[in-house]
């Protein structure tokens, strides 16, 4: 299918809406669509729907015009309608369910920030969002008026960054940072800026997926402002690539912008091979890099719409070498209890010797790859002014490979392997268990 255009719909019940209306983000925003009766202008609601929406405390509902119009209103298991309109099903428990999976909670050293990774932190500055994705992992605060983040807690979260060196990236979320007041937006952005070791900027957002007429001039001229920033959209199914978004996606490139894409693998959605190529061939079109597919993550109200890993797995099995790199994001799990996200992916290694590598291609074609005998590791002049001045307490794997570490141990380990004693039973001598050229002593904190 050469360039098929991308369709633009406005549901029949907004037909009389004058443009300039229809275009005009705060219109979108104040008209939204969060009831029965609200619903039942376009379609009609199925009893479960019905039941989900007039439970007390359901997570929010609340759908833009724009996006409630891409649903196809014949089609009760429409993959738009799926991801935005609650079932009954979101209200039952699940094996595995929690309410903060990622353990975001406990990685924030000061309220809203969630400092997990070495060099990279995590802002919320917002609760708010354009529409209300059922399977949100933060659910836990997303939406609800009563835990909205206070701009108070910006100055807390900026000092935190600005007596924090190693945060060279920050990623700025919530919510989504683009239903902010353009003021504080600028505010947030602007304090970041002047932070000198802060080089990139990130914001994740889906208000251009489910509002992109706030994309307009004003904001691009007020983003690029703040180069070296990225921005990372969040499309699920290839419905929501439309006339409106390309266009959004557009002039937010031509704004020098880099735009990647976030999907979350969700049953009944997207959890087909077929389909997410379309996708993440549908994303380059426009512009937008695929950049990961989530599993679904062990969240309240989320269980109807997790998939096996295996699905996932299939998914990038039929992904890889069948389209263009380009197209190819990363899967990961996001490591339930704060692991941080986990790549996941085919094996194409099968097997290797000390001068052989037996790989495998996305046909099952197998070869090998012959290891040169003659590799020598660069010289240390060359490397040495990129390596980190101090030492590293999250070097992990990497660090057994440096050999700045022999073994990673669970915290508990010596001290079951002691059998409550309080030396070893044979030497004492602390420095026998170590390997000769792993680590300098007292170089590093103990990795356990
Ligand atoms: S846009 Fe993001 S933060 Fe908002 S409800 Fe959807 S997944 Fe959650």
């Amino acid at each position: 299918m050469p360039n098929t255009p991308f369709p633009s719909k406005r549901a029949p019940v907004f037909q009389d809406v004058p443009d300039e209306q229809w275009n005009d983000w705060h219109w979108q925003l104040s008209h939204r669509l969060n009831t029965v009766a609200d619903f039942e202008q376009l379609f009609p609601l199925t009893e479960s729907e019905r039941k989900a929406l007039s439970t007390p405390d359901l997570f929010r509902v609340d759908i833009t015009p724009y996006f409630a119009s891409l649903i196809d209103p014949a089609d009760p298991l429409d993959p738009i309608r799926r991801q935005v309109i609650p079932t009954e099903k979101e209200i039952l428990p699940f094996s595995g369910m929690m309410e903060d999976s990622l353990a975001e909670d406990a990685h924030s050293p000061v309220p809203g920030l969630v400092h997990r990774y070495p060099d990279r932190v995590l802002m919320l500055v917002t609760n708010q969002c354009a529409s209300y994705c059922r399977y949100c992992t933060r659910s836990r605060l997303v939406g609800d008026p009563h835990q909205a983040i206070s701009s108070r807690y910006f100055e807390v979260q900026l000092d935190y960054i600005r007596n924090t060196p190693q945060i060279r990236d920050v990623l700025i979320s919530g919510g989504d940072p683009l239903t902010m007041a353009p003021k504080m937006l600028e505010r947030v952005l602007t304090a970041l800026r002047e932070i000198p070791h802060v080089e990139i900027i990130r914001i994740g957002t889906r208000v251009p997926v489910f509002m992109p007429q706030r994309v307009d001039d004003a904001l691009c001229d007020l983003l690029q402002r703040f180069h070296p920033l990225w921005l990372n959209i969040h499309v699920n199914h290839p419905n929501e690539i439309t006339a409106e978004l390309a266009e959004a996606c557009d002039k937010l490139s031509r704004a020098g912008i880099p735009l990647g894409n976030q999907s979350v693998l969700l049953a009944g959605v997207n959890d087909d091979p077929y389909l997410m190529r379309k996708l993440v061939q549908d994303l380059v079109r426009i512009r937008v890099r695929p950049y990961y597919i989530y599993q679904c993550d062990l969240v309240e109200g989320a269980g109807h719409f997790r998939t096996t890993v295996a699905k996932g797995l299939e998914i990038m099995e039929a992904l890889r070498g069948h389209t263009s790199g380009l197209c190819v994001p990363t899967y990961v799990v996001d490591a339930p209890g704060g692991g941080g996200k986990i790549p996941v992916m085919p094996n194409y290694v099968l097997s290797a010797s000390r001068d052989k590598v037996v790989l495998r291609n996305f046909e099952g074609y197998i070869s090998a790859y012959t290891e040169p005998d003659d590799y020598q590791e660069p010289d240390e002049s060359l490397i040495a002014p990129y390596k980190p001045a101090g030492p590293d307490p999250q070097e992990g794997i990497f660090g057994l490979l440096s050999g700045n570490e022999l073994a990673i141990k669970p915290e508990w380990f010596d001290q079951v392997h002691l059998r409550g004693r309080g030396t070893p039973r044979l030497r004492t001598d602390q420095q026998q268990g170590k390997a000769l050229g792993s680590g300098e002593e007292g170089e590093k904190p103990n990795q356990t």
